[in-house]
């Protein structure tokens, strides 16, 4: 039986960076710190960070914080408003969205000055895509599949939730192209760490008997590499770590083959874990 890692699994820059800067800045402060909503989708990180004197806070509980307190942002980034109104409580912000991010929400700050409608390719819901239409007065229009119900108007600026499919960024560029827009600024600003998982889960699913997803149940960049994966390999499983591999996976089936992959917010050592198993059996 062979097991096969995809090339690029696990870990980005951005919740790498995001995950180092929480443990450096605990150190330094040398007590309790907090991030806005959990630093990453991942159940075992989450624990790891609170056995590090990390925790999440909702926004809605942001009034248990006093002057002094240190918060962190995560590598989704918040909207302008947030920063402001943390920064006017007296807390300590340490910002670290992934700058990939804070590209996005630059450009579409820029654009909507200059009076272009921002156009969002992304989930409404997510909290990265949530916090980039706060850098545009919260007047985006989202389209979570490139799909429009409203009338367009002349000058459209249109970005992308980084982790988004190629797919559905063509999409949306073709349907607005087709409208009597005058002025179209595109930014696909779909992450080349989403872009290069997706790749390379396409890659090995379509030569696997058995492809094996890690990651959150709730990390969006994890669920679309599950889609692709089931897209080329009906036996396709999303598990959030070891625990979850089903005891008679491979029972009954002919399996020669088995691939793995991991989301961005997928630490090394889950991986590891998963494929020492995988190996034993
Ligand atoms: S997926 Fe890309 S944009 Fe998102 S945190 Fe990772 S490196 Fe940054």
């Amino acid at each position: 039986m062979k097991v096969l890692l995809a090339e690029n699994a696990g870990f980005c820059f951005g919740v790498k960076r995001a995950v180092d800067e929480a443990i450096k800045t605990q150190k330094q402060f040398n007590k309790k710190i907090y991030t806005l909503g959990p630093l990453i989708h991942n159940g075992d990180v989450v624990k790891y960070l609170e056995e590090n004197s990390i925790y999440a806070i909702d926004i809605n509980d942001i009034d248990t914080l006093t002057k002094g307190d240190v918060i962190l942002i995560r590598s989704h980034g918040v909207s302008k408003k947030i920063f402001d109104d943390l920064n006017e409580k007296g807390l300590i912000v340490i910002n670290a969205t992934c700058p990939f991010v804070t590209n996005i929400q630059q450009k579409v700050n820029k654009f909507s000055n200059e009076g272009y409608k921002i156009v969002i390719l992304g989930d409404e819901k997510h909290p990265e895509v949530v916090g980039i239409n706060g850098w545009c007065n919260n007047d985006a229009i989202i389209t979570n599949d490139g799909s429009f119900k409203e009338n367009l108007p002349n000058k459209v600026c249109v970005v992308s939730q980084t982790t988004e499919k190629e797919e559905n960024w063509n999409k949306t560029i073709t349907n607005l192209s087709n409208e009597s827009i005058k002025e179209l600024k595109s930014f696909n600003t779909i992450c080349a760490a989403t872009e290069e998982r997706q790749k390379s889960v396409y890659d090995l699913s379509k030569n696997v008997d058995l492809m094996i997803v890690i990651g959150g149940k709730h990390s969006s960049n994890t669920t679309k590499l599950y889609q692709i994966a089931k897209s080329n390999c009906d036996n396709t499983i999303h598990i959030e770590n070891a625990s979850e591999l089903p005891e008679n996976l491979l029972e009954n089936k002919n399996i020669k083959s088995i691939g793995i992959t991991a989301g961005a917010s997928t630490p090394d050592w889950i991986i590891k874990e998963v494929v020492k198993i995988m190996e034993g059996l």
